[in-house]
Formats: C-alpha cells, sequence, structure tokens
C-alpha cells in the first residue's frame, strides 16, 4: 500500500463537473490499494476576484484580512471535493490548512510553512479515508489564518508529501507535463518525460510557468520526487528529481522566453565606488527584484561615464524609476531609459557543464533570423538574452529549432 499526495489546480477544480472528475480519478487511484490524500487550489479565477472585490471595498486591505479572505477559495474547494467523493461511495474528510497541522510564520499574504504535524491526516486515512486538504494556507502558532502566496498550492502538495513521507507526489495541471518549449508557441515542442530540480527552476524563473518556483525549491531540500501531469488524461507526466549522470548528456533540456520583463538603463553613470551598490540598494530596499545586471566599459576622461542596465518584472518597473529618480542628484547619472519591449530567451541544461559551443550555436541561431541580442547572462546551467519583444517567439522558435528540433 501506497501513500500518495495529489494536487489539482485551480483549472482542474474550476466547475461542478471538473470536481465530480477529480473524485473519480480519486476514486480509481484509491481503488487500486493506495492512501489518497488530495491538496486542492481554490476554483480558477476565484483568488482573482477576491482580490478584485476587496479593492473595490478598499485601496490597502490589511494583509491580516486579505488571508482570511483568500483563504475561502480553498476551503470552499475542499468541501465540494469531499462531497464529489461521498457521492460516488468513497469515504471522504476535508481539512483546512490548519486542521491539518500546517503551521507557518506570521508573514501575512507571503507565510512560510514553518512545520507540519500530519497526526489528524495520518489518522483519518488509517479509518480509510481520502483526505482532502486546502492547499495554499496554514495557520501561525497563536492561531491566525495565513496564505503561502500565489500558487501556493503546490507548496502545500510538496510540503505534505515531505512530511507525510508520501511514496508519490502528483501534481495535476490542465499541461501534461513540462515541455522543451511552450507548445502554443513552438509546434515541435515535446514533453519532457524527466527533468532536474535545478532545470525546473531555471525553466520556472524563465517564463515557464508550470509551477509555482518556491514549491520546486522546497522539493529540492525535502528530496520530494514529483510528477507533473494533466487531469483531463491519463498520460504519463514528467518526472522532476534529482540529477542523475544520464542527465548530463543532454546539452539543453528546454527553453523559455520570459515576456514579463522590462529594461532600464541608467545613462552616463560616473564610474566610482559605490555607486552601483547605493543603485541596487534603493532596489532592494523597494523589494524589486533584479534579474539581468550589465554595466559597459567605461569611458571618457576626468570622472569616466558607463551605461548601467538591469532587468525587472514589468509590474515593479514604475516603483525602479521612483527608486532611482530619487538618486538622480545624489548619484549623478545623465539619464534614465526605459525599454518595455524586450523578452527575455533562455536555454536551460544541465548539459551545458560538461559541454562547449553552446552560447556559440544559440547566437548562430538568432543571428541566421536576423536578430539582435541585446543583453547577455548565464549561469552554469543557463544562458539568456534580451531580444526585441516582437521577434521574441521567433527567436524561441529558431533557438528550440537549432537544439532541440
Ligand atoms: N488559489 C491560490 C492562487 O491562485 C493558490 C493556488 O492556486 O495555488 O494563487
Ligand atoms: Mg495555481
Amino acid at each position: 500500500m501506497a501513500l500518495i499526495v495529489q494536487k489539482y489546480g485551480g483549472t482542474s477544480v474550476g466547475d461542478a463537473e471538473r470536481i465530480k472528475n477529480v473524485a473519480r480519478r480519486v476514486a480509481a487511484s484509491r481503488a487500486k490499494g493506495d492512501q489518497i490524500v488530495v491538496v486542492v487550489s481554490a476554483m480558477s479565477g476565484v483568488t482573482d476576484n477576491l482580490i478584485k472585490l476587496s479593492k473595490q471595498i478598499m485601496d490597502q486591505p490589511p494583509e491580516r484580512e486579505m488571508d482570511v479572505l483568500l483563504a475561502t477559495g480553498e476551503q470552499t474547494t475542499i468541501a465540494l471535493t469531499a462531497m464529489a467523493l461521498l457521492a460516488i461511495g468513497i469515504p471522504a474528510v476535508s481539512l483546512t490548512g490548519a486542521q491539518a497541522g500546517i503551521v507557518t510564520d506570521g508573514v501575512h499574504t507571503k507565510a512560510k510553512i514553518k512545520n507540519i504535524t500530519p497526526k489528524e491526516t495520518h489518522r483519518l486515512l488509517d479509518a480509510g479515508n481520502v483526505v482532502i486538504v486546502a492547499g495554499f494556507q496554514g495557520q501561525t502558532p497563536g492561531g491566525q489564518i495565513t496564505t503561502l502566496g500565489r500558487g501556493g498550492s503546490d507548496l502545500t502538495a510538496i510540503a505534505l508529501a515531505a512530511a507525510l513521507k508520501a511514496d508519490l507526489c502528483q501534481i495535476y495541471t490542465d499541461v501534461d507535463g513540462v515541455y522543451t518549449a511552450d507548445p502554443r508557441i513552438v509546434p515541435g515542442a515535446r514533453k519532457l518525460p524527466e527533468i532536474s530540480y535545478d532545470e525546473m527552476l531555471e525553466l520556472a524563473g524563465s517564463g515557464a510557468k508550470v509551477m509555482q518556483l518556491r514549491s520546486v525549491e522546497i522539493a529540492k531540500k525535502f528530496r520530494v520526487v514529483f510528477e507533473v501531469r494533466s487531469s483531463l488524461n491519463d498520460n504519463p507526466g514528467t518526472i522532476v528529481k534529482e540529477e542523475t549522470p544520464s542527465m548530463e548528456e543532454i546539452v539543453v533540456r528546454g527553453v523559455a522566453l520570459d515576456k514579463n520583463q522590462s529594461k532600464i538603463t541608467l545613462v552616463g553613470v560616473p564610474d566610482r565606488p559605490g555607486v552601483a551598490a547605493r543603485v541596487f540598494n534603493a532596489l532592494a530596499s523597494g523589494a524589486i527584484s533584479v534579474d539581468m545586471i550589465v554595466q559597459n566599459v567605461s569611458h571618457g576622461s576626468g570622472t569616466p561615464l558607463t551605461d548601467l542596465s538591469f532587468t525587472v518584472d514589468k509590474p515593479d518597473v514604475q516603483k525602479a524609476r521612483a527608486a532611482i529618480d530619487v538618486l538622480k542628484a545624489d548619484v549623478g547619472f545623465q539619464d534614465v531609459a526605459v525599454d518595455e519591449s524586450i523578452g527575455k530567451l533562455s536555454l536551460v541544461g544541465v548539459g551545458m557543464r560538461s559541454h562547449s559551443g553552446v552560447a556559440a550555436k544559440m547566437f548562430e541561431a538568432l543571428a541566421k533570423e536576423g536578430i539582435n541580442i541585446g543583453m547577455i547572462s548565464t549561469s552554469e546551467i543557463k544562458i539568456s538574452v534580451l531580444v526585441e519583444l516582437s521577434k521574441g517567439e521567433q527567436a524561441l522558435r529558431a533557438v528550440h529549432n537549432a537544439f532541440l528540433g
């Protein structure tokens, strides 16, 4: 008998029919003799709607009240899913995050799980129930309701799988698994049978939004092997696990296009110690995360000048600009240029560590299409370039074709 954690995302529980579909799938797994814990998200669109509603009441609702509000989305789904199972004769009990023993810190709207006491879950499982746990929520040691940040149901599933020492963790979603590229943009994209945690993290961080980033980090930390697969068919999905030697034989695992970044350039920055520290401290104080950074060779006599470019998430552009503008007199740069029409194209694979010529081949593929490269950055297992946004998809197809076609 195995213990399986199955997580169903918002679209998989999007309406009554879909919830009944989940119940049938859970029943089929249970019929094999396994114990099943189900983690569910809010029905698709519900969390967004609750946020919208709150904004109609007040501009900046207190985060404590946001958590009380947002936690209702998942609480609705656990009850409905339990009912759907009971309706087909399967014993089932729903548990809120708190009831499932999920204890978090007190950082409302982006709380971190501190520990999970799975006693109640084990007791209910041993009594023959399917246990349905609300994703995305927990409670502080003092009993306050908290949520784990957008997409946090993934985290609930992974953390529960670790705490329950589950034999298997399945993340059911509306795609068949992790692909070599977004199949809506690249027709030749293929589903990957397996991928390492690090590759998954780089792809997720590069705009391939299959799963919440933090949940993959936690899976890596606690070595939770999980499978990403579809709730709408029975196709095998993608297994995400620790790197194996054979994974290095494949140079490039996947390519991703991130359209959600903007480039900010400080023009004519005096090149002297402390300037970069000041600029990026100002951004960090505003909780603005910076991705790529490029500083040019400086030019001119006297105090030489340089250009400093970096990328931030699109929604943070105005905040970043404001933080930078304050520094203008003090740091003494000449101008700020913002470019929102960029795409970040990333090539990811652990095989890059042991293969050479990857960057050359990528740049060659872009050159053949006449696509200009803005900024370039690399890590051990990733190469990212900025391209014009309007050419982003063409660039993605060309690079995919060169390595994975
Ligand atoms: N319902 C929450 C959200 O939309 C959590 C989740 O779906 O994972 O972010
Ligand atoms: Mg989700």
